[in-house]
């Protein structure tokens, strides 16, 4: 199929690639002129294992090419896919201000196309409330358009669980497929789409796929802040809470996936913390009571407070911090919890270190550079290109990643201290040892 994919965020980027390496003509569309040329170039505009290769192969060959020209992409394809970002208001709210702007966009090109062969369907794949679509966006298509979705132009809405970090690896093997449907034939193309990849298929209103992913991500955020305060439970009594996870996930009679489950460090990201947020916000706004999953977020940054303790504890002043984006095997910095323990840290005084290998200036192009360089120009001066030059600087390290040039250079010993916040492979080892102490013990 001929597919234009609006947004070369984590999302479209990925998308993109994959549904060209699948055998679909492909055009990607941004509004930030910087990750256009890169994908045009052959490389990626985000970090995330294979992408870089996938982006070189499928450009190519031909199969994947960026515009900035909403009308050109449109007019030579058949489907869009909307992958543009949604992210948190200063109230907690849904921002819906780029899906509004490009679905005018859309509607506006698709007016220009009219009188061409084949109908149009537009796929939503950005996070978004249930009702958006059908209240907001398919009112302004059908402003556009002059006719009415789910007949004059196709509609769907077909929300992504890729995990940044692995994300390749799961559009190509996805836990679940949710196709929300405005009509049947809508349905069909988005399918076809994905023609081929395993998992089960679940074609379902709209409103009910808008709303399958807040649940998935606020019972993600959910069993990370279960698992996290066990954690410190489990540690304040004198037990190894990996140990105790390890019998309860073997429990296969009452069904739980292991996957958010191991006492670690607090979550964050571009998703959790921003569809936890608009959830709660939206269960308010309509006077439901919700204080489980009201709390989800406060346990988060309570569990995120314990780490800096952990520091206060050492009486150290020199620290190092490995690891700064939101989760290894990205260089995604949107509310990552490392980069709020280093801002805590930093606000106290702390005289820190920070190295990331996928977060060091020298490496850093497009939208991540911008937002380091605009949003934590107080923690770029504090990058470190080598793992050595933070080990030379610090008293105490914080390991917040598991990445093996870091893992193979840690000392042993005390000097200096470990505070490890991912459970380190050999943690059970070092807890013997002086200087080390576990967040997630
Ligand atoms: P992102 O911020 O990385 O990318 C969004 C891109 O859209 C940016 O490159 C931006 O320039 C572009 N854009 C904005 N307006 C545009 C327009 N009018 N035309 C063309 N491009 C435009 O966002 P993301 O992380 O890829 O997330 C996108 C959506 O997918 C969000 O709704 C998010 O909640 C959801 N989601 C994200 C993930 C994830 O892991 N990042 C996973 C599942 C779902």
């Amino acid at each position: 199929m001929r597919v234009s994919v609006f947004g070369l965020g984590y999302v479209g980027c990925v998308s993109a690639a994959c549904l060209a390496d699948m055998g679909h003509e492909v055009v990607g569309v941004d509004v930030n002129r910087v990750k256009v040329d890169l994908v045009n170039d052959g490389r990626a505009p985000v970090v995330e294992e294979r992408i870089g290769e996938l982006v070189a192969e499928v450009v190519g060959t031909g199969a994947l090419r960026a515009t900035g020209d909403v009308r050109e992409a449109i007019a030579d394809s058949e489907v869009s896919l909307v992958c543009v970002g949604t992210p948190s208001e200063p109230n907690g709210s849904l921002c819906t201000t780029y899906l509004e702007r490009v679905t005018e966009q859309i509607g506006a090109a698709l007016a220009d196309r009219r009188g061409r062969s084949g109908r149009h369907t537009v796929v939503f794949r950005s996070t978004m409330l249930p009702g958006t679509c059908l209240d907001l966006l398919v009112p302004i298509l059908e402003k556009h358009v002059g006719g009415t979705a789910g007949v004059d132009v196709g509609v769907a809405v077909n929300p992504e669980f890729l995990r940044e970090g692995t994300s390749v690896r799961d559009f190509f093997d996805p836990p679940k497929t949710v196709i929300g449907e405005l009509d049947p034939a809508s349905g069909d193309v988005v399918a076809a789409l994905y023609d081929g990849l395993p998992g089960e298929v679940f074609r379902v209103p709209v409103p009910t796929a808008e709303a399958i992913k807040y649940a998935d991500n606020a019972f993600h955020g959910l069993k990370i802040g279960f698992a996290n305060e066990l954690g410190a439970v489990c540690r304040a009594l004198g037990v190894d809470s990996h140990q105790v996870m390890d019998v309860f996930l073997a429990d296969r009679k009452l069904n739980i996936s292991p996957a958010y489950l191991r006492p670690g460090f607090a979550f964050g990201g571009s998703c959790l913390p921003k569809d936890l947020r608009s959830l709660v916000h939206a269960a308010r706004r309509a006077d439901v009571s919700v204080p489980i999953l009201a709390h989800v977020l406060p346990s988060n940054s309570d569990h995120l407070q314990r780490a800096v303790e952990l520091v206060e504890r050492t009486g150290r002043r020199r620290v190092g911090l490995f690891g700064l984006s939101f989760k290894p095997g990205t260089d995604d910095l949107r509310e990552s919890p490392l980069v709020e323990l280093a801002e805590r840290l930093f606000g106290k005084g702390y005289d820190l270190r920070i190295h990331d290998a996928n977060v060091s200036l020298s490496r850093l192009i497009g939208a991540n550079r911008e937002y380091i360089e605009t949003r934590l120009p107080h923690l770029a001066q504090l990058l470190a290109d080598s793992v050595d030059e933070v080990l030379e600087h610090a008293e105490v390290c914080l390991v917040g990643t598991r990445d093996p040039a870091v893992l193979s250079a840690l000392p042993h010993g005390g000097d200096p201290m470990i505070i490890d916040l991912v459970r380190l492979p050999d943690a059970e080892a070092r807890r013997a040892e002086p200087g080390y102490v576990g967040l997630a013990w």
